[in-house]
């Protein structure tokens, strides 16, 4: 997995261009733009894989209500170590966002339970937590907590951005955090802080050489891992994500050459090959590949594409429903498939209006 035997070519004080292995330039490091308004502000992003205590896959997934209320709890007490640290280390203000997406409605962070100096990011509208908050001078730094290791690394829940799918850049196959890294890296903040599994260093190492980590569990497989002791590890938090903020001025803020190399890579679960063959598509090996101009226009492409890749799932929710009522659910799927092309076609059923997002609920990252 490693895409990234490198060399830096200096060309300006501050800022270097990375080579991929074939020569082509691909993304540029700089030095973190100067703070404008005085207030050290760090963003805070939380995922639920790569926590302290954690080594069973329930915890993060809101439908098993018993194993997530633990993990809700293993999460709390990891983003208050980091908050402690960030403000020991000289923050000013930390606010977090969900970049997890459990399906709970409600934030997965116990907010009774949170550090009451830090504030939990909410819009009154859907917004996705990568790419809608991106702003010039606001933040200084950004952090990224409870992370897993990418699709193919081995990690606890590796996975990039939901099952089965691997995304590239410039021929670079990312993690989560590099995504966050060069969303972010745009308007010139660093990432200075993550944690996760082993396999998540690893994966890090190479791309994001400054990043302060810890490593809070070691993977054993995808669906299990040994974790460190969690007192032990929440010290470690804190002590690290300290030094992280003492030092952000030190870290590098990342951005993709341009124009962008994007591909969207499937493996089961998911899948691709529907679009094999299709004319003006460059598919191969469950690969597809597109140039965009930016990065917002290659994440944009690359998530509709996980949208098509995602309809590999219903492999498996075919096998599920033969396993649980012989080929009776099976018949009811296809009769309801059936019935919905008919009364589409007579006129008796027409797709539901998408409602618009109600003004009294809230949103606060991933859904
Ligand atoms: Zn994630």
């Amino acid at each position: 997995m490693r895409h990234l035997t490198l060399t830096f070519t200096w060309l300006l004080a501050g800022a270097c261009t990375v080579q991929a292995p074939g020569g082509t330039t691909s993304r540029i490091l700089e030095e973190p733009t100067q703070d404008t308004d005085g207030i050290t502000r760090v963003l805070v992003y939380h995922d639920m894989e790569g926590l302290t205590g954690q080594s069973d896959p329930k915890t993060f997934r809101f439908a098993h209500t018993d194993r997530y209320a633990v993990g809700r709890t293993y999460l709390t007490g990891d983003v208050n170590a980091v908050v402690a640290g960030l403000f020991e280390g000289g923050a000013d203000e930390v606010h977090i966002v969900d970049g997890h997406g459990s399906g709970n409605p409600e934030p997965d962070l116990l907010l009774e339970d949170l550090d009451p100096r830090a504030e939990l990011v909410s819009r009154d509208a859907v917004f996705d937590a990568y790419v809608d908050l991106i702003e010039p001078g606001l933040y200084d730094a950004v952090a990224v907590v409870g992370m897993h290791a990418k699709t193919g690394s081995g990690g606890f829940a590796s996975h990039t951005f939901t099952l089965g799918i691997d995304i590239l850049f410039n021929d670079m196959s990312v993690t989560e955090t590099e995504i966050v890294g060069y969303s972010w890296g745009r308007v010139g903040v660093p990432v200075i802080f993550a944690s996760g599994d082993d396999r998540l260093a690893l994966d890090l190492a190479g791309p994001m050489p400054w990043v302060e980590f810890v490593t809070v569990k070691t993977a054993t497989s995808a669906s299990t891992a040994d974790p460190r002791p969690v007192d032990e590890a929440r010290v470690e938090l804190s002590a690290t994500a300290r030094r992280a903020m003492e030092n952000y001025r030190n870290a590098s803020s990342m951005r993709l050459e341009e124009p962008v190399q994007a591909v969207l890579h499937a493996v089961p679960p998911a899948d691709l090959s529907m679009l094999d063959g299709v004319p003006g598509i460059k598919y191969r090996d469950q690969r597809v590949s597109f140039q965009a101009s930016d990065f917002r226009e290659a994440y944009d492409g690359l998530i509709e594409l996980v949208t098509v890749a995602r309809g590999g799932y219903s492999v498996v929710l075919s096998e599920v429903a033969r396993g649980m009522s012989g080929e009776g659910l099976d018949l009811a799927y296809s009769d309801a498939l059936f019935d919905r092309w008919l009364d589409f076609e007579s006129g008796r059923w027409l797709p539901p209006e998408l409602s618009p997002p109600s003004g009294r609920r809230t949103y606060h990252g991933f859904r």
